[in-house]
């Protein structure tokens, strides 16, 4: 049900009793057990689901079978291994808000990842209280409805103090595996909470015995709205999704996940455009210019494209 990146801690609910007697309770949905993954298996991600034995006497269980994943988003870590960061999520929550200012860049890196992962994207304006003095975050909002009328996907304002929108939200996101991502302060642990009021005991269940803390950063969750029952949907806490970089990413899978551009940049005037604002001919820019496109989208293009492919760079 739930996988922790730390390795430290003990088994909090089923931890072996002192005289080495096997628990006598039965198994129930909902039990929180440590396990140990076979070492056969490939790493596992907050949203996977296993197959575990449990050793009634330790109080433990070994994953022996891991099910296959409808969507797996990996990044890699600093030693350039690929690690998961959430398994089967279905849809990928991008948080701004009118403060902390947005930047825009992220929104654009966020859709990239959804894009790449094929994990659909839902846009979320929050902090919709504070519109009234963001007129420039009203404009954006509107940008992002555009494009997402044109390529599939929804933007949503809501106020986790006023509580509008929050019942849309939840209604895009039930029955669905979500992971939200965003600036740090756009309000996602407010909804979440709203989304998902026993989250914070959740919370507190699965961090007894670990040395760690409540809000540690080094830990991954999933708060099933039904414990036990994951087709009713929950959500993916996880430090891995934030400061996501791309540079892991081949520079033309940058190009695919900004749909708008990459249809015009086969008409580039040269095949091998770097579509930088002064290039000659350039198809983007020129769409630009006539008003079809957003510039500070091919900002960002360029911005991750730039950041991508760019592996080895990286490893010195
Ligand atoms: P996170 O870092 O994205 O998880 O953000 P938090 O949920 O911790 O929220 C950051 C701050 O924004 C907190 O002080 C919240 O009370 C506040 N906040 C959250 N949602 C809203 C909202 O909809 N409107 C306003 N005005 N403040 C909010
Ligand atoms: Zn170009």
């Amino acid at each position: 049900k739930s996988v922790k990146d730390d390795e430290s801690g003990e088994n909090s609910e089923n931890a072996a009793n002192e005289q080495g007697e096997p628990i006598q309770k039965p198994l129930a949905i909902g039990d929180v057990w440590r396990c140990h993954a076979r070492t056969n298996l490939p790493m596992l991600a907050a949203g996977d689901v296993v197959q575990f034995s449990v050793d009634m006497v330790a109080g433990t269980g070994l994953i022996e079978v891991l099910k296959p994943r409808r969507t797996l988003i990996t990044r890699p870590d600093r030693y350039h291994k690929v690690k998961p960061v959430a398994a089967n999520a279905d849809v990928l929550v991008i948080v701004f808000a009118p403060l902390p200012k947005p930047a825009v860049n992220l929104i654009d890196r966020y859709l990239l990842v959804a894009r790449t992962f094929d994990v659909k994207p839902l846009l979320v304006l929050n902090k919709a209280d504070l519109l009234a003095e963001h007129q420039d975050v009203v404009q954006i909002f509107q940008e992002y409805q555009e494009l997402g009328e044109k390529y599939g996907f929804e933007i949503l304002a809501t106020s986790g103090v006023s509580g509008q929108g929050v019942d849309e939200l939840q209604a895009r996101i039930d029955g669905k595996l979500a992971i939200f991502a965003g600036q740090s302060g756009v309000g996602k642990s407010s909804l979440i909470n709203r989304l998902l009021p026993h989250a914070e005991q959740a919370t507190n269940e699965i961090s007894v015995g670990s040395q760690l803390g409540q809000h540690t950063t080094t830990t991954s969750r999933l708060l099933a709205y039904d414990d036990g029952n994951l087709e009713a949907g929950g959500i993916i806490d996880t430090p891995g999704i934030r400061e996501y970089g791309v540079w892991h990413l081949p520079a033309d899978e940058v190009l695919a996940g900004f749909d708008e551009l990459n249809a015009l940049a086969g008409e580039c005037q040269f095949r091998d455009c770097s579509h930088a604002p002064n290039a000659k001919g350039c198809a983007l820019w020129q769409a630009a210019q006539a008003g079809q496109v957003l510039p500070r989208r091919i900002e960002s293009l360029l911005e991750l494209m730039a950041e991508a492919g760019t592996q080895d760079k990286a490893v010195k």
